[in-house]
């Protein structure tokens, strides 16, 4: 690749990772009404850095009294806002507002008369005029008029009249205005007016006011985005309230504002006595404070509502966490359990499946075995013999060797079996197969031939040989004795034929001699058999011997 396009392509990548790095969440921050101290927190988290610390844009905006800040937060057109007790009446319209912080611990409207009215109390308040913002009194000044025995209802006359005007008031075309605590008092010490204040903070009564706050569609698409706005924000109201005067001087010089510093500084003062972060976290607040705010606004209310439209309202970007930590838990439980029961689904099925293997092996054994074995005797069937003597043959055919057939008949077994019944006749058949089967080496093979006779295949024995050992066998079953059912003692014999086969490794003469024909071997050691038959029984006959005798038969 030419190096300068290679540069270009590093320098390209590098501007890419460095633009997603440095990348900052933008969001829209509103205010509540125009810049005052009232904001000071926001301004000083901008000027000192503290969102962009959390890789935050804001942009800030003042609000104004056509501006619905609310429905700005609701629709999206904002991410966060401020807002008093109107926004616990928003919650319980089923509007999905959450509150982050409560940064007033006390709300800053109370009620201002004139020093020279006669009104001294909330209880001097029937039949006379009283002139709001909104044409409403908030529940926190309803409470504080219910508590102090002061009009409700018909006997209050509430009306509008816009941004605390102060005219009317001075004016005397009404008797109170709601004002705020940090604003219009210190216009009218400035114009050396005495007036008379009734706080519902003085009362006991302790609304929260300016709460930042969010929706619950940003939150939830936004969490950690949320946390760190409002680390940031308690941040900077941190530094505002330790260092009033340097936030007031950025005020003044970057936000356009109706107000001077002395009354920036008056708002400054008497915010630290709404606020009191000497004595709580800056931004908390309290679920019971919130419920009671819900149940004072429902009582004050034309419309009913309902309690529990206020769930979620403090749902926090700690809860978040917790939440989700909780979610990522129980799925990694849940994982967990799946995967012990696959494992132990796998083990049950690897255990019944070695099972079914040993069981399959059993019986393909046994079935081996009776595939080849003779069910009353034990011993070798005849099917087994033959194959046997198959590979005998052919392997003295190829390599020149011999074996020898000895075929063994029990005498006058038919007698027997009248005499003692058949049950004794097959004791008799088990007992001769044991003796000829333990009688003869591993190497040979020992079978049941047919119902009372047996087969010898003795491997590189000749008939010498094989003669001894028929001979051995002979006398072993004939000392043996027998209890029969009726308790006679029975003796039983056995006739032997014996016949040897001679494999010759030259090929001309392979099947010249005796018995050379595996078929002839059996034959011929049969032929033997019958002639101790016919000569007595009880006795070994060799092939050999009857070889001639035969021949001239024939
Ligand atoms: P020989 O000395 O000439 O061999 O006389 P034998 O009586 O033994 O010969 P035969 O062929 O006349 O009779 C064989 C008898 O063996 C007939 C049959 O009932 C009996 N036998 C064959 N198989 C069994 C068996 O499995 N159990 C019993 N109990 N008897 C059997
Ligand atoms: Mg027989
Ligand atoms: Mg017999």
């Amino acid at each position: 690749m030419n190096l300068s396009l290679f540069r270009k392509l590093v320098l390209f990548i590098t501007m890419l990772v460095s633009c997603h790095v440095n990348a900052l969440d933008t969001v829209n921050l509103d205010l509540r009404w125009d810049h005052q101290f009232q904001f000071a927190g926001y301004y000083a988290a901008l000027e000192k850095g503290y969102y962009q610390d959390e890789g935050i844009k804001v942009n800030l905006r003042a609000g104004s009294a056509n501006k619905n800040n609310i429905d700005e937060v609701i629709s999206g057109r904002a991410d966060f806002s401020v807002s008093n007790s109107e926004l616990i009446l928003a919650r319980l319209q089923g509007k999905p507002v959450v509150a982050l912080s409560a940064l007033f611990q006390y709300s800053p409207e109370i009620l201002l008369s004139l020093k020279s009215s006669a009104i001294n109390s909330p209880s001097d308040l029937k039949n006379k005029i009283i002139a709001t913002n909104s044409g409403q009194l908030e529940p926190h000044l309803l409470t504080m008029l219910e508590m102090q025995g002061g009009a409700l209802g018909k006997s209050l006359s509430v009306i509008k009249k816009s941004d605390f005007e102060l005219d009317s008031l001075i004016t005397r075309k009404v008797d109170v205005i709601t004002s705020y605590l940090t604003n219009q008092p210190y216009t009218l010490n400035k114009m050396g007016i005495d007036y008379k204040v009734m706080d519902p903070q003085v009362y006991g009564i302790n609304f929260y006011s300016d709460f930042l706050f969010t929706s619950e569609q940003f939150i939830s698409k936004n969490y950690r985005l949320v946390k760190r706005f409002k680390r940031a924000s308690l941040r900077g109201w941190e530094y505002a309230l330790a260092n009033p005067d340097e936030i007031i001087t950025v005020i003044l010089a970057k936000y356009p504002t109706s107000k001077s510093a002395a009354a920036l500084r008056y708002e400054a003062q008497m915010m630290v006595a709404l606020m009191r972060n000497d004595l709580v976290e800056l931004g908390h607040i309290n679920p019971a404070r919130i419920n009671a705010m819900a149940e004072s606004t429902i009582k004050f209310s034309e419309q009913s509502y309902d309690l529990t439209t206020m769930d979620g309202f403090l749902t926090s970007t700690e809860d978040k966490n917790i939440q989700q930590f909780q979610w990522r838990l129980r799925f990694l439980l849940l994982f967990f359990i799946i995967a012990a029961c696959i494992i132990g689904l796998y083990f049950r099925l690897h255990k019944k499946l070695r099972h079914e293997i040993k069981e399959h092996q059993l019986l393909t054994r046994q079935l081996k075995a009776a595939v080849n074995t003779d069910p009353l005797s034990g011993i070798y069937n005849r099917r087994k013999f033959a194959k046997c003597y198959k590979h005998e043959t052919e392997r003295s055919l190829r390599y020149g060797g011999k074996f020898s057939i000895v075929m063994i008949d029990i005498d006058t077994f038919k007698q027997t079996n009248d005499t003692y019944g058949h049950e004794f006749g097959d004791e008799v058949i088990k007992k001769v197969a044991g003796i000829l089967a333990d009688g003869v080496r591993d190497i040979d093979t020992c079978a049941r031939y047919g119902g009372e006779e047996f087969i010898l295949l003795l491997p590189n024995t000749d008939e010498y040989a094989s003669g001894i050992l028929a001979e051995r066998l002979r006398k072993k079953i004939e000392q043996c004795l027998f209890i029969a059912p009726n308790n006679d003692t029975v003796t039983i014999t056995c006739s032997f034929g014996v016949a040897q086969f001679q494999g010759n490794l030259d090929p001309t003469s392979r099947f010249v001699t005796q018995s050379s024909q595996h078929e002839g071997t059996i034959a011929c050691a049969d032929k033997a058999l019958y002639f101790a038959k016919k000569n007595s029984r009880n006795r070994v006959c060799y092939w050999t011997e009857i070889a001639e005798a035969v021949d001239k038969i024939a």
